[in-house]
């Protein structure tokens, strides 16, 4: 039997339960997990925030679920048929596979990879049916494939990465999805110079990484905008050098301008995934500025600019910046290398570790905001 965090309802608190799992079939493999993050994506699939009425519709029918997909384990199964990984390999989890085939894979886009997105969107495992099910022999589906808020799971290895052991458990399981999409974007989606001024708007796991990728980049000055101060005091220990304290009598846009001689910044990343901080970060950017879109939004938010004085004349560039568009094979042993030097802090942004039954207080402290970044511990 394996512990799990089940969703059995929108908005209800999740249901720890024991679960069974089959041997690990062909093509798969079985991993022992020892701790998962919990990113704003569970909060946001438990609150429906993310999905139109029809997904929400369609995803009511894939109750229960087990929810979670940034996990860092060891494999204990693998199944007929599996090359690349072997019983015995320290592994984290990709929210979004990538199958190094498909027509997004092949011409080095693996973020937009199309059965990663597929076994996403449908919570199983490639074939459609899922492998966890409950006592009584209820299926229960798996988050994004995976399904890491349990102790073990099974997965095919496109979702997954191969680390090398000794790292730390807790802070490897960051970084399939917040420090990856985070890292990415500095990294991968924009297009930061030597002495560029940027600023990043949210300073929760993804904004803290995206401060780190900018300084690794070469940028400047790297302003850290967020309504908790504590989020600006770690977003200055890992590398934002000005800090500008968000909130509703506050006027971020008009501080940053101030901290930016008037100009505005050469990049600016909207990290919150709300119509004003998205608004905020178009207006904080200088001419030729990029904005680069990383927060997960509701459907209704909407980027606009304007067409003269800010595509045009303004000449600016707004970019979506999806799983911060990683190759993840590539770019996680890129960034361990950075964490293994000391350059890219992971263990720092960790706030809080509970075990899976505190799971929903951990839950409730991301929302309220009282914690960065919350990871349960499996082992
Ligand atoms: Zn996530
Ligand atoms: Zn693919």
């Amino acid at each position: 039997m394996t512990k799990a965090a089940l969703m059995r309802a929108f908005h209800e608190p999740l249901s720890v339960e024991e679960v069974t799992l089959p041997h690990a079939g062909p093509g798969e493999v079985k991993v022992r997990l020892l701790a998962s993050g919990i990113c704003h994506s569970d909060l946001s699939v438990q609150s429906g925030v993310l999905l139109s009425s029809a997904q929400r519709d369609g995803l009511a029918t894939k109750f229960p679920m087990v929810l979670g997909h940034e996990g860092a384990g060891v494999i204990t199964e693998v199944g007929a048929g599996v090359t690349s990984l072997r019983e015995g390999d320290h592994v984290i989890t990709l929210p979004i596979g990538q199958c190094g085939d498909c027509v997004y894979c092949s011409k080095s886009q693996p973020f937009l990879c199309d059965s990663g997105q597929s076994i996403m969107r449908h919570a199983a495992m490639p074939d459609g049916s899922t492998r966890f099910a409950t006592e009584s022999g209820e299926s229960v589906w798996q988050m994004s494939g995976i399904g890491t808020l349990a102790e073990e799971l099974i997965v095919t290895p496109t979702s997954l990465v191969k680390i090398a052991p000794g790292v730390n458990m807790a802070s490897a399981s960051l970084v399939g999805c917040a420090i990856l999409t985070g890292s990415g974007s500095a990294l991968n989606t924009a297009d930061i110079k030597q002495g560029d001024t940027v600023v990043v708007v949210g300073c929760g796991p993804v904004g803290q990484s995206i401060i780190q990728g900018a300084r690794i980049a070469g940028a400047e000055r790297i302003i850290a905008v967020d309504l908790l101060p504590s989020k600006l005091a770690l977003a200055t220990k890992v590398g934002a050098t000005d800090e500008v304290l968000a909130g509703p009598d506050r006027d971020v846009v008009d501080e940053v301008r101030k901290l930016t001689n008037g100009h505005g910044v050469d990049v600016a990343f909207e990290a919150i995934g709300l119509q004003v901080t998205t608004d905020q970060a178009i207006k904080m950017t200088a001419k030729g500025g990029q904005i680069i879109i990383v927060g997960m939004a509701p459907r209704d938010v909407m980027v606009s600019m304007p067409s003269l004085s800010g595509v045009l004349r303004g000449a600016k560039t707004i970019r979506g910046s999806y799983f911060g568009w990683s190759d993840a094979q590539k770019d996680v042993a890129r960034l361990l290398e950075y964490y293994k030097e000391g350059v890219f802090h992971i263990d720092e942004i960790i706030s809080s570790v509970v075990k899976i039954d505190q799971v929903n207080d951990g839950f409730s402290s991301l929302k309220e905001g009282k914690e960065t970044c919350v990871v349960v511990d499996l082992s």
